[in-house]
């Protein structure tokens, strides 16, 4: 099984290859749930007419080509401005990356709705359950809440995994599982998983992601090719193995191990 890659988005995919996990057996992260607590309250007057603006955002993405419903449906709900420190908050519904503290970046719009899209491709209704690597300030994870049943979020550094609860409790969504941890050992009491997703890059795709990946799933994450350069790279799990297509090149922030 090879992905669609006659699709308008599948601009660059190129080599498939068979990827075998390796035998060894992945650590345990820890699970912490989201509990309630009072949002953050921005001031800027963005928040009351945001919706007519994100669904702007939306057109301008669906005119580059996503056209998955789910997607959209989700960029539409998910009030992005929630998500920035009040100064970006006049910038949130930019195709942009922003800032998020910690020297980490929000994806832009566009960038997040095709790999969320590639996750969703060739799937009807929703996703079972996803797991994301690098839950940042978390806006990612309320769109996947939209489209999956269960989301399991890892984020390794403290102070974001404790803004992106902070960020998510307005929109108290009991499908958001949010693990402080490291990412490249996955989340094994959550496997297997109908989808991964990643929104960092390491040099290679960490063999814990691919063992807990079920079998029809399918993967999405930056990866850095031979060259140096980061990629988009999905992989589909078969029965027989894995199959990986390498698309786009991308610029996303390193994937580190260990949890600070
Ligand atoms: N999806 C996020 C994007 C955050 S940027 C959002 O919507 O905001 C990528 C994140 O990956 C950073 O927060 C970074 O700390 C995290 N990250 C990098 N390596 C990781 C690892 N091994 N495990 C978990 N998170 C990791």
């Amino acid at each position: 099984m090879n992905t669609t890659p006659d699709t308008p988005q599948r601009l660059h995919a190129a080599q498939a290859q068979r990827v075998t996990p390796s035998p060894k057996a992945p650590v345990s992260n820890t699970k912490v749930p989201v509990s309630p607590m009072t949002h953050r309250v921005h001031t800027s007057g963005v928040g009351m007419d945001s919706q007519a603006i994100r669904f702007t955002m939306v057109q301008k993405i669906q005119a580059q080509g996503m056209q998955d419903p789910r997607v959209a449906e989700a960029l539409r709900a998910v009030e992005r401005h929630r998500f920035v420190d009040s100064a970006l908050v006049p910038q949130a519904y930019e195709d942009t990356s922003l800032p998020i503290g910690l020297g980490q970046t929000i994806s832009k719009p566009s960038v997040v709705a095709r790999m969320l899209a590639l996750l969703c491709e060739g799937r009807s209704g929703k996703l079972g359950r996803v797991m994301e690597i690098g839950t940042g300030c978390g806006y990612q994870a309320a769109l996947l809440s939209h489209i999956a049943q269960e989301v399991y979020s890892i984020e390794r550094l403290r102070g974001l995994h404790d803004k992106a609860r902070e960020n998510l409790r307005h929109f108290r969504l009991p499908n958001v599982h949010l693990i402080l941890g490291d990412g490249m050992l996955g989340f094994p009491s959550g496997a297997p998983y109908s989808a991964i997703i990643s929104a960092a890059g390491g040099l290679s795709i960490p063999q814990a992601w691919l063992y807990q990946l079920a079998v029809g799933g399918r993967l999405v994450a930056p990866s850095e090719s031979p060259s140096g350069q980061q990629h988009l790279v999905v992989i589909d799990k078969t029965e027989n193995g894995c199959v990986q297509t390498v698309l786009e090149p991308v610029l996303f922030v390193p994937l580190k191990s260990g949890v600070m």
